[in-house]
């Protein structure tokens, strides 16, 4: 695939400069916010031939108009292109958030006559929600990472999977992936990782979508969505878009542009926080189990290194008390806040099945004793603070429902004797 080109090799370089052409030529030095919802048209007729290319999903020509902000808005397509870059792939077209992201390459790939999804468990709720309904017209077949194949049939449009896995962190080989969905498109949802630590193009996917809200805006005040890929696909993609309106504010665009120029270091250090984290808690007795890729034993295929460079920030916590624990845990954080989301530049925990995956199905649902940390940019000696205190609690809630449900035993025995 031909990408966005770079004149710079080390991705830190590009994520400071990719989108910025021509700004310093104009005499600026950030992107100017173009608020405008419509814009000034040359001729009926060069109008005309503008629309009518934006609405194909073209770029802007050179005597073109903008026409419309639902068509083409010029700080959007920075962002766009930035990403793209980053991604390394031809183009990328941005959302108002990553389902309508997800929701826009449904309809292109049934649209195109093949509503047909493979999708590979676990996902994020919304994404799996959305599949397992079939609310937008598609079917999708669940597999394991090795059943993809068997399970492409003539109608299937893309094979959809997410890695590492949300909450669980997982990893899946992409390669693997890639050679049995064959010409069938590979959707790779990129959000956990982003193309600091996986670029899943170089692995054989055709299509990237992030949940621009996370980790490429950093600072849990941007929604946005964002598919990258070849230029075949990000016209069909616009296509959709100019049709059913979910774009980008130009002020998200400029948050999330801004917010590529930091994401290698922040991926990075808080990478280098989590990987600590995980070791330090690892062991706790609150704890069964502490899902990081980066511990021993949490790559069983060696991926990192291969395809993906680190573990992430996002670390899944088992509590041995289940449910109870996993509430009591959470409610006890004081640093690390209690809400949805993640990649931001503070620490957030939340408990996945009562909420980011409440409507995903029985069979499929996340633990009642899983917590999933998203982990920020603090002291990693202030975090281990506040998360072992919050563990020690939990481990006392587990200990007084343990020895209740021993004396409720105990009196139950006496009063059938
Ligand atoms: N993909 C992943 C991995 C997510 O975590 C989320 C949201 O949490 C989404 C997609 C959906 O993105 P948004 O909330 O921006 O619509």
């Amino acid at each position: 695939m031909k990408t966005t080109s770079s004149p710079f090799e080390h991705l830190e370089t590009r994520a400071v400069h990719a989108g910025m052409r021509g700004i310093r030529e104009s005499g600026g030095h950030v992107p100017a916010i173009d608020l405008s919802t419509t814009n000034p048209l040359p001729s009926v007729e060069l109008g005309g031939l503008s629309y009518e290319e934006l609405a194909g999903g073209g770029d802007l020509g050179d005597d073109r108009s903008a026409v419309y902000q639902r068509l083409w808005q010029p700080g959007v397509a920075r962002f766009e292109e930035a990403l793209a870059e980053l991604e390394g792939a031809e183009s990328s077209v941005a959302f108002a958030s990553g389902m309508a992201a997800l929701a826009a390459t449904l309809i292109a790939a049934r649209g195109a006559g093949r509503p047909h999804v493979v999708a590979v468990r676990p996902l994020y709720g919304g994404t799996d929600h959305v599949l397992a309904t079939g609310l937008l017209g598609t079917e999708v077949t669940w597999a394991e990472p090795h059943e993809v194949g068997a399970a492409i049939r003539p109608d299937t449009g893309l094979v959809v999977v997410e890695t590492p896995a949300n909450p669980t962190l997982e990893l899946v080989d992409l390669g693997l992936l890639a050679e049995q969905a064959g010409e069938v498109p590979l959707l790779v949802d990129n959000t956990f990782a982003t193309p600091v630590l996986q670029r899943p193009i170089e692995h054989g996917a055709r299509l990237v979508l992030h949940s621009a809200t996370k980790y490429l805006g950093g600072h849990g005040d941007v929604m946005g969505g964002v598919v990258a890929g070849d230029r075949e696909w990000v016209e069909r993609l616009r296509r959709v878009r100019a049709l059913t309106g979910g774009l980008l504010h130009p002020f998200a665009a400029y948050l999330l542009h801004r917010g590529l120029r930091t994401l290698p270091l922040r991926v990075r250090a808080q990478q280098q926080t989590a990987q600590l984290l995980a070791e330090r808690l690892e062991g706790h007795p609150a704890l069964t189990a502490v899902h990081y890729p980066g511990l021993p034993g949490g790559d069983p295929q060696g991926l990192i290194g291969r395809q993906q460079s680190g573990g992430g920030s996002i670390i899944a916590l088992e509590l041995a008390g289940g449910f109870g624990a996993a509430a009591r845990f959470t409610e006890s954080c004081e640093l690390v806040t209690h809400a949805v989301s993640l990649g931001g530049v503070d620490s957030l925990v939340q408990h996945p099945a009562s909420l980011t995956h409440r409507p995903v199905a029985g069979e499929a649902k996340p633990a009642a004793g899983i917590v999933r940390l998203s982990i920020g940019l603090e002291h990693v000696d202030d975090l281990t603070a506040d998360l072992e205190r919050a563990l020690d609690l939990a481990a006392l809630e587990t200990e007084l429902a343990e020895a209740s449900g021993r004396e409720a035993q105990l009196s139950g025995s006496r009063a059938a004797s």
